[in-house]
């Protein structure tokens, strides 16, 4: 019997779902989980043996593959001197310093656990600095999963938003504001209806939880303009981008000075870590120095900081890999173009950089409600044949694929092969 469908048998008995995390279930792509037993490079082994070349990369913090040598350098020196002291410790200071050199615009950093509690973390201080209560959000980006962020809009965008999820009082995201992604018009409208109300604007500057969606430049260009003239504040979540898209992030590829960015994935290189940021006059609202309360247990973590330390700092030494990793992307773009045309399947591939989706969705999809519209039963069935011919995508339709420095033309070449083999497979 496969093993993986074995220990997921055991594991739905004692974890719901079977998963720490729901996307890893599989149940969009209509299978059972593979179990993995161990990574390395751009390959995930399976507790049956299989081996895949991978694509998810943890969801995006291996920009340098599985069990890097170069992510993991020094750790065991770290770990023998003990894990965690609930004191401070010196690799924190030099990551904020690593972090903030990289992204001028924080020029105060505070280390958390996790993208999550980046984002709520940073809400907090943009309504204590403002001293306003509402915040806006966009439809399909996704901060985490605090309780204000769950939100997605209504039928109209304009109204108070409706909880994405179970167990979130509206009470809790009656000032969570939702408008459209790339859309200039609606969110002039949203300021016009809430003037001086609003905190604080939160936005992936490049969409990855809808699939990879290109922003429109002048969309953030607005973005900024907008929030500066009403005194609102600007967050980029970064979470994915941030040294993801170039070692300074989406804020440094499109030039546009957030007042605060949310970091996580690649500054943790695998570990559990997020870091939240800005100008030095919002941060210094944060307690021991202000009156907004943030703490944490292990925050700033000394084994995890240095795994994102040598992660941070072996970018900052070879920041050619940006160009490497997006000509990688590239090679998978156009093969993948070029099979969709001549199989003649429905399907759009959208690139940002090294990051990418292929939506089975007719023409453009430049926003939350074209990426919606993808045939995700399609997806779940290129999913699946791609998995029997040894390539691991998300297993999701709105995710993107993120590449490594570990992802050779080998892997590239299988990549394209099967993409080929099995987009003809599921038309007919
Ligand atoms: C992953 C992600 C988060 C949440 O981070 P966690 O570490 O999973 O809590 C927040 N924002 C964005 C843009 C993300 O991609």
């Amino acid at each position: 019997m496969n093993r993986s469908i074995e220990i997921f048998e055991e594991a739905q008995k004692v974890i719901p779902g079977g998963v720490n995390s729901p996307v890893r279930a599989f149940k969009s792509v209509g299978m059972s989980p593979i179990f993995v037993q161990r990574a390395k490079g751009s390959k995930v082994f399976d507790v049956d043996g299989n081996v895949y070349v991978d694509y998810i990369g943890s969801w995006g913090p291996l920009i340098l593959g599985h069990a890097s040598d170069i992510v993991s350098e020094g750790i065991m020196a770290f770990i023998n001197n003990g894990t965690s002291y609930g004191l401070p410790t010196e690799i924190e200071v030099d990551i904020a310093k690593l972090i903030s050199e990289a992204y001028p615009s924080m020029e105060m950093v505070r280390m958390v656990n996790s993208g999550t509690e980046a984002t709520m973390s940073a809400l907090r201080v943009a309504r204590g600095y403002t001293n306003r209560n509402k915040i806006l959000k966009f439809e399909g980006c996704y901060h985490g999963h605090s309780d204000s962020l769950l939100v997605k809009s209504g039928s109209g965008t304009l109204t108070y938003g409706i909880p994405t999820s179970a167990g979130v009082p509206q009470k809790v995201v009656e000032d969570t504001l939702v408008s459209e992604f790339n859309n200039i018009e609606k969110l002039e409208e949203v300021f016009n209806n809430n003037k001086g109300e609003i905190a604080a604007v939160i936005v992936e500057p490049v969409p990855g939880n809808m699939g990879v969606i290109a922003p429109k430049v002048e969309f953030l260009e607005a973005l900024r303009r907008i929030t500066k003239e009403e005194g609102t504040l600007l967050i980029f979540d970064e979470v994915i981008t941030g040294f993801r898209m170039a070692y300074g992030g989406a804020q440094e590829v499109y030039n546009i000075e957030p007042d605060m960015t949310c970091l996580g994935k690649i500054i943790g290189g695998g570990l559990p870590v997020g870091a939240y940021g800005g100008k030095k006059e919002i941060m210094e609202m944060i307690a021991p120095l202000g009156n907004v309360y943030q703490a944490g247990t292990l925050s700033g973590n000394p084994i995890a900081v240095k795994m994102g330390y040598n992660t941070l700092t072996y970018l900052k030494e070879n920041k050619e890999i940006y160009q490497q990793l997006e000509d990688k992307a590239i090679v998978l773009e156009k093969a993948f173009q070029e099979n969709i045309k001549a199989v003649g399947i429905n399907a759009t591939v959208n690139r940002v950089k090294s990051m990418l989706t292929v939506f089975f969705s007719d023409g453009i999809v430049d926003s939350y409600e074209k990426a919606s519209q993808s045939d995700t039963t399609l997806y779940g069935k290129y999913f699946k044949g791609m998995l029997e011919e040894g390539i691991l995508l998300p297993p999701a339709q709105f995710e993107g694929m993120f590449l490594s420095t570990a992802h050779s033309d080998d892997d590239l070449e299988k990549t394209i092969l099967a993409n080929k083999k099995v987009l003809e497979n599921i038309i007919r």
